[in-house]
């Protein structure tokens, strides 16, 4: 079964067929400024009308419109009641449709994406491409899922109780994995960190009878998600001390990446990976344990693993032009991914330990405790200096105490002559802020100086 034309959609979700109805879409899009050409253009109501955008859409190559009226714009168009409800159905039916042979679901608070890439190439899957984990991204990616596929990993992300549930509905999977219950996103949950475990939980309870789901045996919250009476329809798979899986002989953690051995029932797995920190080595741990258990072959988990290259913003490693080197964690801060990154700096070559951090975001009231605290745990890691900036800066450097500069924002950083000058030749350098403060540009200016 091939990708389907706008005859199938219909036939599968209803709706009218405006236009040429043998067109096939290669893939779906909700915004013009990263469409690909052949893609099925669909316009939802957010906060703008994505209608208002059908006609750019058509420009860049749009093949054909999912929409909610009929537009007077010469491309095929599926007119269905509502453009969300359609792109949902799409996603899931396809997924029904095509049916890989086992489907993964990765969550938790940090690290999903870098996981779900770990998870997919361990077992030589299919998976969401990007950061493509919520209501609207995860359906997007399936509605022209290939077919004949063995295994699909799906990141599910969430910000609010029940999107986890949501995404299980649209994509029930057979096999899944909690990095990490922390605190992000932690505002949107009255009952702190138990209702953010209940929504992690969510995707224990949304898999299929019979399903496996793997995490830390470290993580307290995860043993609280497999003793709940909605969990016991699936078993779970602690990895770490004690347990039939875990990692053991952590052999390198510095610049070429980490290497450890996997303990499994049947002997032990060396693993190589390219990405910097055990926090990695966590990751692929739970990845590789999860995969050898289900019976993928632990050689080739191994050399899986060992492919994946860390992207733009999470683990990317440079060299500085007066000497040390930078490591690139721009992507996104959570507390716990903070002080991941800045152990996997202190294993990194060179001299002193600077981070320059912008500060996290969706923390609610406890923002300026867990920034104090979070600047205080870096300093007890062995970070010698510290450049904060954003709303929280002060706060991050009264954790820190002395060696501590703090800027209201990048232009006040980068302005600051003082801070310039401060930066010993031969440093480590790690750079790191929520999405908000878009620290890439620190990176940016930190290499062209
Ligand atoms: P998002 O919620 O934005 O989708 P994510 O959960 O997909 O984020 P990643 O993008 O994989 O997470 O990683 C975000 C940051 O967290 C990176 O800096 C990465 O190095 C770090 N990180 C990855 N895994 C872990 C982990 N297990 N523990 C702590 N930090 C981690
Ligand atoms: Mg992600």
């Amino acid at each position: 079964m091939s990708l389907w034309s706008l005859f199938q959609v219909a036939s599968q979700l209803g709706g009218e067929i405006l236009g040429e109805g043998a067109v096939i879409p290669t893939s779906l899009s909700m915004d013009t400024r990263t469409i690909q050409p052949g893609a099925c253009f669909v316009a939802l109501r957010a906060e703008r009308d994505g209608h208002a955008f059908a006609a750019q859409a058509v420009e860049k190559g749009a093949a054909a419109l999912l929409v909610d009226h009929p537009l007077d714009i010469d491309c095929p168009q599926l007119v269905v009641p509502d453009t969300l409800v359609a792109l949902q159905r799409w996603g899931q039916r396809r997924l029904e449709a095509v049916r890989p042979k086992l489907v993964f679901g990765v969550t938790g608070s940090v690290g999903k994406t870098s996981t779900k890439e770990l998870l997919a190439a361990a077992v030589g899957g299919w998976k969401t491409p990007g950061n493509r984990n919520n209501t609207l991204g995860l359906p997007e990616a399936l509605a022209t899922l290939p077919e004949g596929l063995g295994s699909a990993v799906l990141e599910m992300g969430m910000s609010t109780p029940g999107e986890i549930r949501r995404l299980t509905e649209l994509a029930p999977p057979d096999a899944g994995l909690i990095t990490l219950v922390g605190t992000a996103h932690i505002e949107n949950f009255a009952k702190g960190p138990q209702g953010v475990a209940e929504a992690k939980g969510e995707l224990v309870a949304g898999l299929n009878r019979g399903g496996l789901w793997t995490h830390l045996a470290s993580d307290a919250w995860c043993r609280w998600i497999a003793a709940q009476p909605w969990a016991q329809h699936a078993e779970a798979l602690p990895v770490g001390e004690g347990e039939a899986f875990g990692w053991e002989g952590i052999e390198s953690l510095g610049a070429a990446g980490g290497a450890f051995r996997l303990r499994t029932p049947a002997g032990s797995v060396p693993i190589r990976l390219q990405l910097p920190g055990e926090h990695q080595i966590r990751n692929a741990a739970l990845a590789a344990a999860l995969a050898i258990r289900l019976g993928f072959d632990p050689e080739r988990v191994a050399a899986g693993l060992g492919t994946v290259s860390p992207e733009p913003g999470r683990g990317r490693l440079h060299d500085l032009p007066g000497g040390g080197c930078l490591l690139d964690e721009t992507y996104n801060a959570s507390s716990d991914s903070i002080l991941a990154c800045a152990q996997a700096l202190l294993h990194l070559p060179g001299g002193e330990s600077v981070a320059v951090l912008g500060s996290m975001r969706e923390l609610g009231p406890e923002a300026p405790r867990i920034h104090r605290d979070t600047g205080a745990a870096l300093k007890a890691l062995g970070i010698s200096r510290l450049w904060a900036y954003g709303d929280f800066a002060t706060d991050y450097a009264e954790g820190f105490g002395q060696r501590a500069q703090t800027f209201p924002d990048f232009e006040g950083l980068r302005d600051d002559a003082a801070g310039l000058s401060a930066i010993p030749a031969g440093a480590r350098i790690l750079v790191k802020g929520s999405r908000y403060w878009r620290a890439e540009r620190v990176v940016d200016w930190l290499l062209a100086r």
